[in-house]
C-alpha cells in the first residue's frame, strides 16, 4: 500500500464528477480548492462533485479549502493582453484605478506606495520578472525593469523582505472561511502565515463554527514567507499540520533555500506529531507534457524520502492537459520511492530517553513495541477524532495503520495522513463487541486475513468499550491473546 498521499487541485480541467472520479480513481487522496480562482458557484460546484464522486466510490477523500490570503496582485491590462516590460526601462505600479499598459499597471494594494522603500526589490508573477523602486509618491512606485519579460493581467507582486501591514485573514479570506466551515470541509489551509497568532485567530473561528458537529476541519498553515521561517517553532505549535508552499516561499526567500526549508519545515513537523504537505511545481512539465522530466521524479521521490504525508499538485491537474496521467504518474513514483529499504527512515520504535509524558504517546509507542515484538506491521486504531491514528503515523515507522471511526469526518481527513487507512466503524460500549466489530470491518475491507495476529488499539474514548488499551488479537479467535 502506498503511504505517501497525493493532494490533487481542483480547477477548470477537474471539476466535474466525472473528472473528479478520474482522479481518485488514477490515485489522488485529498482534493484541494483554491480561494484565489473562480466565484463561490464554482467552488461549491467542485465541492459538491468531489463529494459526489468520492461516494459513488466509496473512498475516503480529504477536501481542502486555501484560502487566498493577502496576495498582492497587479490588476486587469489593455484588452487583457500581456504587455512586454524591458530591461532598464521605468514600469509604474499605481494605486490608481487604470487599465495597465506597457508603461504602469494597477494594484490591489492601496499601501503600496508607502511601504515600497528606494532601492528595495519588487518580483512580479512568482519571480519571473524583477523591478528596483527608484522613486514613490502618494499613489505610484516608480521602478526600473532589471529582469525584463511578458507581463500578464493579474499577476502576483512580492516585496521580498519587506514587511506588509496587512492581516494575514482578509474580508475576503473571513467570507469564504465561514462559507467552508458551513460546508463542514476537511482542512483549511492559511495564506501567508507570518506568526502563531496568525492560526490561533483562524482556529479560534474554526471551533466556534464546528462546535455542534463532531470534529472539525484542521488548519493547514502555509509556510511561504520569511517571516514564518523565523517563526517557525511557534507556528507548528499552533497549527495542526503545515505545507511547505515553495512557490511564494522560493519568491519571498530565494530558490536555493527552498530544498533546505523542506527538509527542516517536514522534519519538525513530524517530530511534534503535525502532519505536512510538500507542494509546488512537483510534476511541472506535465502541465503540457504527458511525462516528467527526471529532475521532477526525482523531487517527488526526495519529498516521500523526506517523509511528507501528501504531495500535492497544482495547475498540473487543475488546468493541465493531462490531470488523470499526473497523478497516475505520481502514485507511481510514489510507490517506487516507498519499495526501497530504508524508504522514510524506517524507525523502530524505541523507549525514548525523555519521556515525553503524554499518555497518547505511551499507548502508541506501546502499540508500535507490541506489533514489533509479534513481527506485524498492521495496528489498528480506534479513534473518535482521528488524533491517535496521526500520532501513530508520525512515528513513520513502516507501521500500515488502520483507523477505526465513528466520525465520518475523521475518515475522510485521515485520507490524507501518511500511511493511514481509515474506515467507518460504531464504536460501542462493550470491549469484546468493539473488537469484533473492529475484526469484521477490517476483513470486509480486506485488509487482514484469518489467522493473522495484528494489534489493536485506542486511546482515550468517552466512556466506549475500548479504551487507552492496547491488544494484540489474532483475526478469526475472537479473543485478545494475553
Ligand atoms: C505556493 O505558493 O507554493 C502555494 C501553494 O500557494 P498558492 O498556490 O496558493 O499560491
Amino acid at each position: 500500500m502506498r503511504r505517501a498521499k497525493i493532494l490533487a487541485t481542483l480547477g477548470p480541467t477537474s471539476q466535474t464528477q466525472e473528472q473528479i472520479s478520474d482522479l481518485i480513481r488514477a490515485g489522488a487522496n485529498a482534493v484541494r480548492i483554491s480561494m484565489s480562482h473562480g466565484s463561490r458557484d464554482d467552488h461549491e460546484a467542485m465541492l459538491n462533485n468531489a463529494r459526489r464522486a468520492a461516494l459513488e466510490q466509496d473512498a475516503p477523500l480529504s477536501v481542502l479549502i486555501d484560502l487566498a490570503g493577502p496576495k498582492i496582485r497587479t490588476r486587469s491590462l489593455k484588452d487583457k493582453s500581456p504587455v512586454l516590460l524591458q530591461k532598464g526601462e521605468k514600469f509604474v505600479l499605481t494605486t490608481k484605478d487604470i487599465v495597465g499598459n506597457g508603461h504602469e499597471v494597477g494594484t490591489n494594494f492601496s499601501e503600496l506606495p508607502h511601504v515600497a522603500e528606494k532601492g528595495s526589490q519588487i518580483l512580479l508573477d512568482d519571480g519571473s520578472l524583477e523591478l528596483k523602486v527608484l522613486d514613490t509618491n502618494d499613489t505610484d512606485v516608480i521602478c526600473e525593469v532589471v529582469s525584463g519579460g511578458l507581463l500578464y493581467e493579474s499577476k502576483g507582486i512580492n516585496l521580498p523582505g519587506t514587511h506588509l501591514p496587512i492581516p494575514s485573514l482578509t474580508e475576503k479570506d473571513r467570507d469564504d472561511l465561514n462559507w467552508a466551515l458551513d460546508m463542514d470541509v476537511d482542512y483549511i489551509a492559511l495564506s501567508f502565515v507570518r506568526r502563531a497568532s496568525d492560526c490561533t485567530e483562524v482556529k479560534v473561528i474554526i471551533n466556534e463554527k464546528n462546535k455542534r458537529n463532531f470534529g472539525r476541519a484542521l488548519l493547514v498553515a502555509k509556510i511561504e514567507k520569511a517571516e514564518a521561517i523565523e517563526n517557525l517553532d511557534e507556528i507548528i505549535e499552533a497549527t495542526d499540520g503545515l505545507m511547505v508552499a515553495r512557490g511564494d516561499l522560493g519568491v519571498e526567500t530565494s530558490v536555493e533555500k527552498v530544498p533546505v526549508y523542506q527538509k527542516e519545515i517536514i522534519r519538525k513537523s513530524i517530530a511534534r506529531d503535525k502532519f505536512v504537505i510538500t507542494a509546488t511545481q512537483m510534476l511541472q512539465t506535465m502541465i503540457d507534457n504527458p511525462r516528467p522530466t527526471r529532475a521532477e521524479a526525482s523531487d517527488v521521490a526526495n519529498a516521500v524520502w523526506d517523509g511528507t504525508d501528501a504531495v500535492m499538485l497544482s495547475a498540473e491537474t487543475a488546468a493541465g492537459s493531462y490531470p488523470v496521467e499526473t497523478v497516475r504518474t505520481m502514485a507511481k513514483i510514489i510507490e517506487s520511492s516507498e519499495s526501497i529499504r530504508d524508504a522514510y527512515r524506517r524507525k523502530s520504535i524505541k523507549f525514548s530517553q525523555e519521556p515525553s509524558g503524554r499518555t497518547s504517546q505511551a499507548l502508541c509507542k506501546a502499540a508500535g513495541y507490541c506489533a514489533q515484538e509479534i513481527k506485524t506491521t498492521k495496528v489498528a486504531v480506534f479513534t473518535e477524532s482521528g488524533l491517535m491514528a496521526r500520532r501513530l503515523s508520525s512515528f513513520r515507522s513502516g507501521l500500515q495503520t488502520y483507523a477505526l471511526t465513528t466520525s465520518w469526518r475523521a475518515r475522510n481527513q485521515l485520507a490524507l495522513i501518511w500511511g493511514v487507512r481509515a474506515y467507518y466503524q460504531e464504536l460501542t460500549k462493550s470491549t469484546e463487541d468493539m473488537l469484533k466489530k473492529g475484526e469484521s470491518t477490517l476483513l470486509n475491507n480486506e485488509a487482514v486475513e484469518a489467522g493473522e495476529t495484528i494489534v489493536m488499539m485506542a486511546g482515550r474514548l468517552s466512556g466506549l468499550g475500548l479504551s487507552s488499551s492496547v491488544v494484540v488479537w489474532t483475526i478469526g479467535e475472537n479473543v485478545p491473546r494475553r
